[in-house]
């Protein structure tokens, strides 16, 4: 299929909505899902346009899993969190909603996992907060 560039975060890589960011280069971004699964939670993306992890190049690829670990360090260091998941979803069967390849950072418990993401916005005071914290532990 071909790749949608109205997709939320096609957007919000040309700046024309707002995220949280967190951390930037030159293949990725990662910034703060609005609607986490637990606090902390962070998304990286590609800045490649890519809707599944299959239609990513491979240079992207490895850009994506790099930028996750540096992320989930600080998310792991800023929250104080027992562990992280990484997960990634590919099609709409897996779960995935947003149609723009993304790796979600989430400090793990128990509670966090059976939660699910996307489902309630977080207040944008509180996000802007859990940022703050992270970026200070990069
Ligand atoms: P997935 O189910 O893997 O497609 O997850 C998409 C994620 O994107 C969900 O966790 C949403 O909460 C998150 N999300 C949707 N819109 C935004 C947005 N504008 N800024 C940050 N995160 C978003």
């Amino acid at each position: 299929m071909a790749y949608d560039a109205q997709n939320i975060f096609a957007k919000i890589l040309r700046g024309e909505i707002p995220c949280l960011k967190l951390y930037e280069d030159e293949h990725t971004l990662a910034f703060m899902d609005i609607m986490p699964q637990a606090d902390g939670h962070a998304l990286v993306i590609p800045k490649e346009a890519a809707e599944t992890l299959f239609d990513l190049s491979d240079q992207a690829a490895a850009a994506c899993v790099q930028t996750a670990r540096k992320v989930a360090q600080a998310v792991k260091k800023a929250m104080d969190a027992p562990g992280i998941v990484v997960l990634q979803l590919n099609g709409v069967a897996a779960g995935q909603t947003v149609a723009h390849c993304h790796f979600h950072v989430i400090p793990s418990s128990l509670a966090a996992l059976t939660k699910g993401h996307g489902a309630h916005m977080e207040k944008p005071e509180k996000l802007a907060e859990l940022a703050e914290k992270i970026r200070a532990a990069f």
